[in-house]
Formats: C-alpha cells, sequence, structure tokens
C-alpha cells in the first residue's frame, strides 16, 4: 500500500490538506461515536493510484501547543510508515522555530520529504514559498492553497511518482480479503455500507454477468483490505428458489476466498446451527475468524456480566474452536463497529507473524519439560524441537521420536501454550509432528 503521511505544526492546514486529498470519502471512522482517535486516516485516488493518508497531527485537539517529544512521535510514525511524507509549512506565517524542529527530524530519512506551502491563495504569496529551502530538505517544494484546492493537482502528480506499482493485471493480487458472513438479516449490508459508505451500494449489473459477492478496497488504520460482501447484491430470486440455499452458497464461496472471516450472529437470536456451520467451515478452512454479536442494542440488559455470559455460552457451543475473538455490537449506533475492524486487522498480522524458531523453543521446551506427553504403553513420547514452518497458515512441527504415541489432548495443549505465549488470537493453528 502506498501511505502518503502529512505531518507540520498546529494550524498549518493539515486536516484541510488531507480532506483533499482523501476528496469525498473522508475519514471512514471520523463519525464514530465515542471513538478517540490519534490519527485520522483516508483513503484517495489519483490518475488510478490509490494511496493511504494518515494525518500524524490528529492528536493535538483543539490546542496550539505542541512538544518536542510530540513533534518526534510524530515524525517518526510518519518515517516508519509513509512512503511519500508531505511536510507542511504555512506561507503567511513564514519560516518557523517549530517548522525547524520538524526539518531536523526530517532531514535523518532517505524517503522522499515534499515541503507543502499552505495558504499560497495568490501568485504573490506562493513566491513566498521559496524562503523555506532555508529547511535544508531540498527542493520539492509546493505552494499550495488547500482552501481552494490549487497547487494540490501538481502535487499529486508528482507524490504518485513515488508509489509502488501493482500489477496491472490484478491490483487486488497480495490485498488480504475479508469477507462479512452471517444469516440473513443479521446486518452484513448495513455494517458494510458503514464501513464503504452508502455510495458503493450502487452496483451496475452487467448482463449476462452473475457475482455472488462485491469486492470493495477498504482501507483501515494504514492497511488495505478487500472487503467481500455477501449481502449487498441481492440476486432477484425467482419466488421458488431456495433463498437460504444461496445465501449459504455465497457465503461459502466469499469463505474459501477470504483470508479473515468476520462472522456476524444475531444478538437476540444467539448462536444459530448455521452460525457453527460457516466458523466450523471458516475453521477447517484455515481463515482468521471474528465473531461479532451484532444488534446488542436491543439486549435489554447490558451489564458487563451479560455480556460474559452470553460469550460463555457461544464459547461452549463453539467448544473446541476457542481462539476467536468475539465483540458485541451495534452497527445501529455504530458500538464497537471501529474495534471490530481493529481485530479484524489484527487477527490478519496474527495470521502472518512468524515466530523464531529460537524464541519457540525456548518457551515450548519449559512447557514440555514440566508437562511431558504421557507414555503410553510404556513408550515415551520425546520432544526435540519445534518450528514453525513457512507456511500459508500457522503451523507449527514438533520432532519427536514416536509421533503415533501423542495423543489428542496433548495436541490441544500444545497449541493452548502456543497461543499463550505468543498470542494468535482468531487463527486456527496447526499442530502436527515429524519423526526424527
Ligand atoms: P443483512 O441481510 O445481513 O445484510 O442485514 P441488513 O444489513 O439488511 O440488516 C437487516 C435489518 O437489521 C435492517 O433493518 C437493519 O437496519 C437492522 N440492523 C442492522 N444492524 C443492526 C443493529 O446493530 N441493531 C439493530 N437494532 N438493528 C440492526
Amino acid at each position: 500500500a502506498n501511505i502518503v503521511a502529512i505531518v507540520g505544526r498546529p494550524n498549518v492546514g493539515k486536516s484541510t490538506l488531507f480532506n483533499r486529498l482523501v476528496g469525498e470519502r473522508k475519514a471512514i471512522m471520523d463519525n464514530v461515536s465515542g471513538v478517540t482517535r490519534d490519527r485520522h486516516y483516508g483513503y484517495g485516488e489519483w490518475c488510478g493510484k490509490f494511496y493511504t493518508v494518515i494525518d500524524t497531527g490528529g492528536y493535538v485537539h483543539g490546542s496550539d501547543d505542541i512538544f518536542e517529544g510530540e513533534i518526534r512521535k510524530q515524525v517518526e510514525l510518519a518515517i516508519k510508515e509513509a512512503t511519500v511524507i508531505l511536510f507542511m509549512v504555512d506561507v503567511d506565517a513564514g519560516l518557523t522555530g517549530l517548522d525547524e524542529e520538524f526539518a531536523d527530524v526530517l532531514r535523518r530519512t532517505d524517503k522522499p520529504v515534499f515541503i507543502v506551502a499552505n495558504k499560497a491563495d495568490t501568485n504573490l504569496r506562493a513566491h513566498l514559498a521559496g524562503e523555506f529551502y532555508a529547511l535544508g530538505l531540498g527542493d520539492n517544494i509546493f505552494p499550495i492553497s488547500s482552501a481552494n484546492g490549487s497547487g494540490t493537482g501538481d502535487l499529486l502528480d508528482e507524490v504518485v511518482k513515488h508509489f509502488q506499482t501493482e500489477d496491472p493485471e490484478n491490483p487486488d493480487e497480495g490485498v488480504p480479503k475479508i469477507a462479512v458472513l452471517g444469516r440473513p438479516n443479521v446486518g452484513k449490508s448495513s455494517f458494510v455500507n458503514l464501513l464503504l459508505g452508502e455510495e458503493r451500494n450502487i452496483v451496475t449489473d452487467v448482463a449476462g454477468t452473475t457475482r455472488d459477492s462485491i469486492h470493495s478496497r477498504y482501507n483501515a488504520f494504514g492497511n488495505e483490505f478487500i472487503i467481500i460482501d455477501t449481502a449487498g447484491l441481492r440476486r432477484k430470486t425467482k419466488v421458488h428458489e431456495d433463498i437460504e440455499f444461496y445465501s449459504v452458497l455465497r457465503s461459502i464461496r466469499a469463505l474459501e476466498e477470504s483470508d479473515i472471516c468476520i462472522v456476524m450472529i444475531d444478538a437476540t437470536r444467539g448462536l444459530e446451527a448455521q452460525d457453527v456451520n460457516i466458523i466450523g467451515l471458516a475453521d477447517k478452512n484455515r481463515k482468521g475468524i471474528v465473531i461479532l454479536v451484532n444488534k446488542w442494542d436491543l439486549i435489554e440488559n447490558k451489564a458487563t456480566n451479560t455480556m460474559k455470559e452470553i460469550e460463555e455460552q457461544i464459547r461452549e457451543k463453539l467448544a473446541p474452536m476457542t481462539y476467536m475473538p468475539i465483540i458485541f455490537t451495534s452497527v445501529l449506533t455504530k458500538q464497537r463497529v471501529h474495534k471490530a475492524i481493529e481485530t479484524a486487522v489484527q487477527v490478519y498480522q496474527n495470521k502472518t507473524q512468524k515466530i523464531p524458531t529460537s524464541k519457540l523453543n525456548d518457551v515450548i521446551l519449559k512447557e514440555i519439560e514440566a508437562y511431558p506427553p504421557p507414555a503410553i504403553k510404556g513408550k515415551f513420547v520425546k520432544i526435540k524441537y519445534v518450528t514453525q514452518l513457512p507456511t500459508h497458515n500457522p503451523t507449527f512441527a514438533f520432532f519427536c521420536n514416536s509421533p503415533q504415541y501423542i495423543r489428542e489432548s496433548y495436541t490441544r495443549f500444545l497449541e493452548n501454550k502456543i497461543r499463550k505465549h505468543f498470542g494468535f488470537e482468531g487463527v486456527p493453528i496447526n499442530v502436527i509432528y515429524r519423526k526424527k
């Protein structure tokens, strides 16, 4: 993904530029109530090239004060995450001491830094931008007016030249996919619409193509995803067609294509047989899983212990698949929708993490020593070491003398220990044995 970070002192116009760069779409989570965010993330496009914008200065709420530590934090974040850094200054105010502090940190990066001289609303004022050569950050200086938009096109023309190119044949290749699954009426469309904006509901029907699901690009906290939505496209079903059957079929196809499944269940109905089926299928297919208990607003007593009880009931029904996060959401009141997506992103990261062999052995061999595989018919199994295989799904190979004498319950023990120490929340993991 291509990330454009905006840095600069307060009041130079960072959020106005941010809004220009993300166009109509705005920061997706901007209107989620009750959420205080550190930063703004948005998603934009220029000449067919997609990018994420981060306004790293979003945390200075209602204050002009900024501390040195904050500057460093802001800029270091930008340096770490960004493809291109836009350092915003103000021709009106001229070069300030704070600008120089930003420049001091920015001079240490090899990444392209563009000085965006804002408030250059007239030609005369644009000339004043020359003064920022003194920052010693090169001559990529762009006078713009984020208020009236002048200059931002020229800026973006240059910015996109630094982007990584995508495979034009298959722009979605390598982008993680999140499928939104659940029974009819559970709130899938409402959820996806909240994430993507209502406009994405407008679907043009191409004659002769039957599509099961809609793939939409979505950006969460600087990570790009494809959302696979099975609900948005309501096929015109014939009267005697089995709607339920088609909805299951669609879900299965979406599931197979995905990396992560968000499975929505209805809080007023609890976990139903079909929900268990789809979760089991996701587990078998080694997908990352997040469970949303939606319509939480309709539950009478929303006390913490009610939530805990319901969660326990769900986990009992799902046992031994106990590794998935369960989040209580209301798409209607936007409660914890932000958290749901954050969790899906985290699960994807969990799914792709690789534990170094030495670290794994340090921890797991100690656990095995404390609780070795019980002997069966006088046979002792000796586990020598463990390594995570370079496979797509987390797989741990335990090398031992007589793998055939290891019981299922011991495999579960090993899995639990791996989870306890390395946190694969939401991710099915494989434990296998190799004869050594
Ligand atoms: P889908 O079939 O899974 O796509 O479900 P929809 O998104 O069409 O939602 C079905 C109905 O449930 C609609 O009337 C929504 O407004 C409603 N709904 C969705 N989420 C919530 C929620 O969190 N709380 C409540 N009370 N209603 C919801």
